[in-house]
């Protein structure tokens, strides 16, 4: 993990709260949040209209110096009316004292009032529209989809998983490692689909026909194209022979014609 930089799933009620209390600390964070800002669009507040506030949930809003702002927009509860089958009701105080009550206050007041306290921090940036699909913690990699531009999303088209006796790894051509969901590299398959080799020639054969992984694994064909796994999915992303690469950047045959295409 970076540490000068923090990333979040969710601007909820927690992700603002955290990202707050880790620029307090001096930190930069960014949140991704898959739904649209809803202080500027109406949407659901999500889980429940009202919220009730306990000691807990204040004692969080007085550290991050939010509490004065919110109380006196709060609603004093003394307890839980219960309607039982025959109409009766039944209150249950919440406290053990006859002052004690707790306080509820709109969701989505509070929701808005926290993003917008982590934003004036200066140091938490929130993404709308991103949704997290798949995260690998232990590689620091998470997959986000989004726009910061128009809120609209690019649809990809995966091209299905393996099936029958067809199995597909995603390989780092050069180590042989086998790679974690998501991460781009070498697609190699094996199966009853797959040739034994090319034609009177051995070693071309022994290279692309006899892929192991580090680990053992095999034999693949090493196909030469470049594709990720997600949820079991195969997406191609390129051919390796195609892919120019300059100061370690990645360029496909695509991005160039994009590029020439725009020249003019
Ligand atoms: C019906 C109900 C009533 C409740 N009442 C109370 C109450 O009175 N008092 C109380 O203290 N607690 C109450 N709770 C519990 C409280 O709602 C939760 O503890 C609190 O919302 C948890 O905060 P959170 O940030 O983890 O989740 P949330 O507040 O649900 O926020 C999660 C955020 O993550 C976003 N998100 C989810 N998946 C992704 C993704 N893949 N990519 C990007 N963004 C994503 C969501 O859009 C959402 O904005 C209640 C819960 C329920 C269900």
């Amino acid at each position: 993990m970076n540490k000068e930089k923090f990333t979040l799933i969710g601007a909820g009620l927690t992700g603002p709260l955290l990202a707050t209390y880790l620029a307090q600390q001096g930190y930069s964070v960014e949140i991704f949040e898959r739904r649209p800002d809803m202080r500027k669009e109406s949407i659901s507040a999500g889980r429940s209209i009202n919220l009730a506030l306990s000691a807990r949930g204040n004692h969080a809003l007085k550290e991050v110096g939010l509490y004065d702002k919110i109380k006196p927009n709060t609603i004093p509860m003394k307890g839980r009316m219960i309607h039982d089958l025959n109409g009766n009701t039944h209150l249950q105080p919440y406290g053990q004292k006859e002052n004690e009550v707790i306080f509820s206050v709109s969701r989505a007041q509070l929701n808005m009032d926290l993003m917008t306290l982590a934003e004036e921090t200066g140091k938490v940036t929130i993404r709308f529209n991103h949704q997290l699909l798949s995260a690998d913690l232990e590689q620091n990699k998470a997959i986000v989809v989004g726009s910061d531009f128009d809120g609209k999303t690019m649809e990809l088209v995966s091209n299905g998983g393996a099936y029958l006796d067809a199995a597909i790894v995603i390989a780092d051509p050069s180590t042989c490692a086998e790679l974690p969901e998501c991460a781009v590299g070498e697609i190699w398959a094996s199966g009853g689909h797959i040739a034994e080799g090319y034609w009177q020639n051995e070693q071309a054969s022994q290279e692309t026909f006899q892929g192991f992984t580090e680990c053992g694994k095999g034999p693949f064909l090493r196909t030469g194209d470049l594709g990720c796994l997600i949820d079991g999915n195969l997406y191609i992303t390129g051919r390796m022979k195609d892919v120019i690469i300059i100061r370690g950047g990645n360029h496909y045959p695509q991005d160039i014609e994009h590029t020439v295409q725009h020249l003019f």
